[in-house]
């Protein structure tokens, strides 16, 4: 016997996923970024509340009509700006059933799927990294709000054995602690440390080579009161820092190695790319994006730490300790104490490409960023890093104060999409690879766009 509430709900999410499947079926030929009609058309839905109900049908026709066509194409294969990855199909169907589930992940009793999928989808994410068994792993947000977990983490642990519970006694009086950075350390690291109250200014800026890597030789001393902020994947460059050589160092002095890989460390899931991490599984904490080289839909950052009881201490909402072994419940284990289900999409992603598929995403976006270079080269072009990864920075010499024209010009076609940089002072545009979705046509037609770009511009 049908129920009559529940079955608009399920006629609601059959509306949602219809529209959504004539989008993505839509987004091949159209353009990256909507035109100037969309975004228009769009201020229809600007309206003061309703006084009365509308059906969910027409709630839903309005983001058919005036929300889809406004929306950028970054699902589609020719989005380069930001390292902003796609949606895998797997991920995207676990998303939509997930919606339905409307789980909340708070502990096994709210949502014993919800949490079941997670421990799987933890443990296979630390089988890929090959990282501790017993390590912890929590889905937030992004990167930023991992970060921020395992950045608590460490400055628990690092009180704690000075016997100061910062958890409960706060900041004020607490024994110094020392915060390690390279000059291209991700500005999300700094909010990081800003909101947990160190201040940006306390960071120890270490300066970096010619790729964006922390210089090993530039490394103050360490101590078992430092955090030292690493980056596998410089957003630029892609560059990624001597980890390995910096833990050999640290070693024994105590000092807490984290890791900010939100895009980067998926370069660990192939054979090809991982000896740019080498030593990595060495660190204290890891930080990777699901939204970003995964595939899985936004938002879903991944904060992976060796010491559990760390991370319990800073974030339970009671008892802050955990006894060896023990599997924490979720709320206690990341800043929210309700969130949805983050780790269905992981555990669909990590399911339908396998480690053969996850090698084969990283290694496919890196040989496309490989053709970019190439084509920007021959068209005259200088390529600004070294192209070890899925990022490429490439200016024009002589002529870089038009490089934040050219990319504008080429978004304006809509051909593609992405956006201007400073790399090592000077302007250039940066294309990051990073979907499931791009092929080598969408690099041609995108090397095209810049050409026709560039001659508009450089001609003028
Ligand atoms: C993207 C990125 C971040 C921020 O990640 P969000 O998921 O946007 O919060 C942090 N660090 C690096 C290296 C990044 O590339």
């Amino acid at each position: 016997m049908s129920n009559e509430k529940l079955e608009k709900a399920a006629l609601a999410i059959l509306a949602g996923a219809d529209s959504g499947a004539a989008f993505l079926r839509g987004l091949a030929d159209r353009r990256v970024a909507p035109d100037q009609d969309a975004i228009s058309s769009m201020k229809a839905m600007d309206d003061v509340l309703p006084d009365r109900k509308i059906d969910p049908e027409k709630v839903l026709a309005q983001l058919t009509r005036f929300g889809s066509p406004a929306a950028a194409a970054s699902a589609g294969g020719r989005f380069f700006g930001l390292i902003t990855g796609g949606a895998l199909p797997a991920a995207l169907g676990a998303r939509t059933l997930a919606s339905a589930w409307d789980q909340i992940v708070f502990n096994d009793a709210t949502s014993p799927i919800g949490i079941h999928l997670e421990n799987i989808a933890s443990r296979w994410l630390l089988e890929l990294f090959d990282l501790p068994a017993e390590s912890s792993v929590g889905f937030v947000t992004g990167a930023t709000m991992a970060n921020f977990t395992c950045l608590a983490g460490a400055r628990q642990a690092i009180l704690q054995r000075q016997g100061w519970n910062v958890a409960a006694q706060g900041l004020n009086g607490a024994p110094p602690i020392r915060l390690v950075a390279s000059d291209e350390a991700h500005v999300t690291i700094l909010k990081a440390i800003s909101l947990l109250g160190f201040g940006t200014d306390a960071v120890e800026r270490v300066p970096c080579d010619l790729q964006g890597r922390l210089r090993v030789d530039a490394l103050p001393s360490l101590d078992e009161n430092t955090i030292v902020l690493l980056q596998a994947g410089n957003i630029n460059s892609g560059g990624i820092d001597p980890i390995g050589d910096i833990c050999r160092l640290s070693k024994n002095t105590g000092a807490w190695i984290h890791v900010d890989g939100a895009f980067g460390l998926w370069a660990a899931g192939s054979p090809t790319k991982q000896y740019l991490l080498e030593g990595y599984e060495q660190a204290d904490s890891w930080v990777v994006d699901g939204h970003k080289w995964l595939n899985t839909p936004y938002d879903c950052g991944i904060a992976i730490c060796r010491h559990p009881s760390a991370i319990h201490a800073a974030m339970a909402t009671q008892a802050p300790y955990l006894k060896a072994g023990e599997l924490a419940a979720p709320k206690d284990m990341v800043p929210e104490f309700s969130r949805s289900a983050r780790g269905v999409e992981v555990w669909a992603a990590l399911c339908s490409l396998g480690r053969e598929g996850i090698a084969e995403l990283v290694d496919t976006c890196c040989d496309h960023a490989r053709a970019f270079a190439e084509g920007l080269l021959n068209q005259g072009f200088e390529i600004l890093n070294d192209v070890v990864l899925n990022q490429v920075v490439a200016t024009l010499p002589g002529k870089e104060h038009l490089m934040s024209e050219i990319a504008a010009a080429v978004r304006a076609s809509g051909e593609a999409w992405f956006g201007p940089t400073t790399w090592r002072g000077r302007e250039g545009f940066r294309i990051s690879v990073s979907s499931w979705v791009t092929t080598k046509a969408d690099v041609d037609r995108t090397l095209l766009a810049i050409a026709r770009a560039k001659q508009d511009i450089c001609s003028a």
